[in-house]
């Protein structure tokens, strides 16, 4: 068996526990990065990367940014969000209301997991004070005087730490067992992906679409384009409105295809490729506490999804950076305590939490479908309003109007 001593290991090399190790590397921190998975691996997502995720490349090294744009066989730039409400009301929420796809970059891309996780992987192979070991599903974790002794399930290999950064996932049993984080279905979805060949037409702008059908609001149906005429379709909603509704998501979701008046008819020639996937979302609408002695858990083993959007790569490399700015300051006052960790979940809640309250709130808005009927209507009759909150994607102060009852009677009276 391979002994590895190291100060921090990272478990999970998706997009936060990358973020961690890349982050750790800049700051000229050695790290050990382990995954189960052998790299290309797939992940179930939306393969929508926000704004948030180039903005934090970017922040870190705008040279990542520019390697990952010169995958133009994969990458699709995202200019907007098409909403349509149950009873088929539509309308377009660009990024940016005047924007010009020839000179500037797109905000937002989608790509498949596939390559957009094996692009960040390349990018951690790049570095030479990350050691990466693929392949290596670490199984058992041992408390020692210094930290965490861990090994995979083959017995390969022991790795001793004195900082474990956890980023291994919505399934992590780490995150339960030493974090003693619960799985509560209110905070919590079910999602499902499959990707789908020849969907006709397409938004005309290829904006990402989602989708509030009847008896799924909350949750929603998206299409998102990818590239060579493929695109990720979805449907994920919150599971104790799953179980409070009897819905059965599969069946939902190939409702939708085959009868949904407007969809259906675009998915008339679609053909899906591979097979329907689900996995789940632990959302960040519950206050939890994310580290404790000699750990942290990162992105979705740190439950931080978006309980609006399901949006989680963007707050996974979020707390991958945070993660691996407390472990600098860990190490440099060799202090690992819980009570010294705490600072992480802190800055964490600082940088994410009101953000997370607004997407809960507006979440909670969108259950009753007559709402959202009624938001369809009054938001696509109004130009002013839509050029309005275009500009809340930047800036949240203003998206917190959206939950204040005299903006929306503002309109109700017009
Ligand atoms: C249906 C669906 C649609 C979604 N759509 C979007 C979207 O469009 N945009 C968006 O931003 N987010 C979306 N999300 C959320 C997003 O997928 C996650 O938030 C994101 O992947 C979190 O990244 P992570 O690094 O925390 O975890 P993951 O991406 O899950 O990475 C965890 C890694 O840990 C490894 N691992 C697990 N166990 C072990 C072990 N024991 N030992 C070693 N390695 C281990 C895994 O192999 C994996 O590589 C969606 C989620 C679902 C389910």
């Amino acid at each position: 068996m391979q002994i590895i001593d190291t100060d921090v290991c990272v478990v999970g090399a998706g997009p936060g526990g990358v973020a961690a190790a890349l982050k750790l590397s800049y700051l000229n921190i050695p790290t050990v990065l382990v995954d189960k998975a052998t790299f290309p691996r797939d992940k179930v997502c939306g393969d929508a990367i926000s704004g948030k995720v180039t903005m934090l490349l970017n922040r870190l090294d705008p040279k990542i940014l520019e390697r990952m744009e010169l995958n133009a066989e994969a990458l699709n730039p995202v200019w907007g969000i098409e909403f349509v409400s149950p009873n088929g009301d539509r309308f377009d929420l660009p990024f940016k209301m005047d924007y010009d796809e020839k000179q500037e970059k797109a905000p937002g891309y989608t790509m498949k997991r596939l390559h957009f996780d094996h692009f960040l992987v390349q990018e951690v192979n790049r570095r030479t004070n990350i050691q990466f070991l693929e392949n290596t599903s670490i199984k058992n974790f041992q408390k020692t005087a210094h930290g965490y002794s861990i090994s995979d399930d083959k017995k390969n290999v022991e790795i001793n730490t004195k900082l474990l950064i956890m980023a291994n996932g919505a399934q992590s049993t780490f995150s339960r067992k030493e974090g003693g984080l619960v799985k509560a279905n209110k905070h919590h979805a079910g999602g499902l992906r499959a990707y789908y060949k020849n969907i006709n037409p397409l938004h005309p702008k290829r904006f990402i679409e989602l989708h509030y059908l009847e008896g799924i609001t909350p949750g929603y149906f998206w299409i998102f384009p990818l590239t060579n005429n493929l695109s990720n379709v979805g449907l994920g909603l919150r599971t104790d409105i799953i179980k409070k509704r009897k819905i059965n998501l599969n069946k939902a979701f190939n409702e939708a295809i085959e009868q949904h008046p407007l969809l259906s008819q675009r998915f008339k020639d679609a053909e899906l490729q591979g097979s329907v996937q689900g996995y789940g979302l632990p959302l960040g609408s519950q206050n939890r506490k994310i580290s404790g002695d000699h750990y942290m858990l990162v992105g979705d083993a740190g439950y931080l999804i978006d309980p609006l959007t399901g949006e989680g790569i963007g707050n996974a490399f979020y707390s991958g950076f945070i993660a691996a700015e407390q472990a600098a300051k860990c190490l440099e006052a060799k202090n690992f305590t819980s009570e010294y960790m705490i600072a992480y979940d802190h800055r964490v809640k600082r940088v994410l939490g009101k953000e997370m309250k607004l997407s809960y709130q507006l979440q909670q808005i969108l259950r009753s479908h007559s709402l959202a009927n009624w938001l369809g209507k009054t938001i696509s009759n109004n130009p002013k309003l839509i050029q309005l909150m275009s500009s809340m994607y930047s800036d949240l102060d203003l998206r917190k109007k959206l939950v204040n009852p005299g903006f929306w009677l503002k309109y109700l009276f017009r």
